[in-house]
């Protein structure tokens, strides 16, 4: 190889950079240090092949006397893609101020926006995007795309909808990066709605697209748009596309229906570890807890290193089957057997597992005897056990723990969950003074909020709420499911509301959780057979879960409610968590 190397330097493949260095050190030697093409095909090689060496490319680049924009941008692209991408801004800034470089172009950008998306910096992104201005070329689709990805990685969602907005001739990849950073921006609503819009102007999605609407789909539970999609892409070759079926097992186990999940899981000939982990998540969260661990042991059979999340997805298996000494066994396998450290998830997996397995007391060693640093979830987790067993003097002891927590002003959670604590100790002084402190700095409790699909469009339901077109039906309706409840005996378990008000209100309050109104409305515009299904994003309260469980009864239909933690699959009176969550 080495000794036809010198003969065919024009036609030669560089392929090492052993060989990029020895047809350097040629061309010096020969004097033709300007070959054009030998220094072209020398310079792409180090900078941009995953085996090449961007400082001996910078070098080259240093040595030439007046690079052009192909050298400039390729240096740019190098640094983007390498572990340092602010180099690439560094070496942008230098361009800028060199008086003979060429004016950055269409390539430039993009590159420079990308450094920008894998440093999360929008400062210097919307600087640039000035920079794009002046350079004329905000109309260029190139540029405009990496802007939308820019914004859209960096949590900007709003700003990369003001340029798609203005996008004249939008291709497949801006709905893509415009989709995919509002699923990522937790607005997984007007994602859906964004590839509605893209269905209408014709534009075919690809696997990435496919991908980004599967999430929307699994974040809202609209299980009929994901139907779609699965039929969309069945016939074509991205069906086969390892992320597009883990996506769809995803989006059916998160819609509800694990059963699907697991018929796509099992067509998939090579299954990744990916699609091991969500088929294994989906089981969990169903509370299929010993068909979770039998896959799992099926997945070590076949040779597979389970990763961190799949270890999650095992711990969480076992929690939400109160298994303490399984989930106990697997914890202390996991860095021993798998080589995985423990993260702080995990940790809270187990704490979480003994303190709703009532085991309250080991919980608080667990902690305490912890590697890491507790963070306020952990806390809160064993502090809302402490609530559910009535354990209020440990709950009130471990309260101190969330008091560091008081200038972190995001963290509403403890600040409910203090309120919550005082307010069953009767402490209503206690109580009012954390409400008074909340208010201090602007904190409101997230409001619970369910979210049902109707014939493909999402409703969306806060608790109280009055503002659904429907809403007069669907408060007629709910004051006769409560007719029907009492004749079966129901009494409203009036201690799940925590604010010192009168017994009469707090049955109102309880009366209108928005998953109540969100099954109401599934029920008036139910067609027989379907289940309903919601989605919330807080824990279900005793009081909504005693109901579905009678709804489902009194009225034959099935409920499938997602919460935070978990599904619940309400039929003929019973629930599938056997009332343990
Ligand atoms: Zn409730
Ligand atoms: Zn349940």
């Amino acid at each position: 190889m080495a000794g036809s190397l010198f003969a065919h330097t024009h036609a030669m493949e560089i392929g090492t950079m052993t060989q990029a260095m020895q047809l350097h050190a040629q061309m010096i030697k020969t004097g033709k240090q300007d070959n054009f093409l030998d220094l072209n095909n020398l310079f792409t090689f180090s900078a941009l092949s995953t085996s090449g060496d961007l400082t001996y490319a910078r070098q080259v680049f240093n040595s030439i006397q007046t690079p052009n924009s192909y050298f400039w941008n390729t240096m740019i692209r190098g640094y983007a893609k390498s572990p340092e991408p602010d180099q690439a801004l560094l070496l942008f800034l230098a361009m800028q101020l060199q008086e003979d470089a060429p004016n950055p172009d269409n390539y430039t950008f993009p590159f420079l926006l990308k450094s920008c998306t894998r440093l999360h910096r929008t400062r210097e992104g919307r600087q640039l995007h000035a920079v794009i201005y002046k350079a004329g070329l905000q109309s260029d689709r190139f540029v405009q795309n990496s802007l939308i990805h820019m914004y859209s990685s960096c949590g900007e969602s709003s700003f990369a909808m003001r340029v798609f907005e203005k996008m004249s001739d939008r291709n497949v990849v801006s709905w893509t990066s415009m989709i995919d950073g509002l699923v990522d921006d937790d607005r997984p609503v007007e994602a859906l709605r964004m590839f509605a819009r893209m269905e209408d102007d014709g534009v075919a999605p690809n696997d990435a697209t496919v991908v980004s609407v599967l999430r929307a789909c699994a974040d809202v539970g609209a299980m009929g748009i994901g139907q779609k999609v699965h039929k969309m892409v069945e016939h074509r070759e991205i069906a086969s596309k390892a992320n597009v079926c883990t996506a769809l097992i995803d989006m059916y186990a998160k819609c509800g229906c694990i059963d699907s999940a697991r018929r796509v899981f099992d067509t998939i000939v090579n299954k990744d570890v990916f699609a091991w982990t969500a088929m294994l998540s989906g089981l969990a969260s169903h509370g299929r807890s010993k068909e979770a661990i039998d896959l799992f042991n099926e997945l070590i059979e076949a040779n597979l290193k389970p990763d961190v999340r799949t270890v999650t997805a095992v711990l969480s298996a076992c929690r939400n089957a109160g298994w303490v000494t399984e989930g106990y066994h697997f914890f202390n396998d996991m860095e021993m057997k798998y080589g995985i450290r423990p993260t702080i998830q995990h940790y809270g997996c187990v704490v979480d597992l003994l303190a709703r397995a009532g085991h309250l007391k080991d919980a608080e060693e667990f902690i305490k005897n912890m590697p890491v640093e507790p963070d306020a979830v952990l806390w809160r987790t064993l502090i809302w056990a402490c609530r559910v067993y009535g354990d209020t003097e440990r709950g009130e002891r471990l309260t101190s723990h969330l008091q560091p927590l008081k200038t972190d002003s995001n963290d509403c959670g403890s600040y409910v969950l203090l309120g919550n604590v005082y307010a069953l100790a009767g402490k209503w002084r206690e109580k009012a003074k954390v409400r008074k402190l909340m208010n201090k700095q602007r904190l409101s409790k997230p409001p619970g909020t369910s979210r049902v699909e109707v014939n493909g469009v999402i409703h969306e339901f806060v608790a109280g709420d009055s503002s659904h077109p429907e809403a007069e039906r669907i408060y007629r309706r709910l004051d006769e499911i409560a007719e029907r409840l009492r004749e079966e005996g129901h009494h409203p378990k009036v201690s799940e509301v925590l604010l010192d008000i009168e017994d009469e209100e707090k049955v109102t309050q309880l009366q209108h959780h928005s998953e109540k109104l969100a099954v109401a409305f599934g029920l008036i515009n139910s067609s027989t057979g379907t289940p309903i299904r919601v989605v919330k994003n807080l824990r279900s309260c005793a009081d909504c879960h005693s109901v579905m469980k009678l709804v489902s009864k009194i009225y034959q239909q099935e409920i499938v409610i997602r919460d935070r933690i978990r599904f619940h699959h309400f039929k003929n009176g019973q629930c599938s968590c056997g009332d343990y969550w």
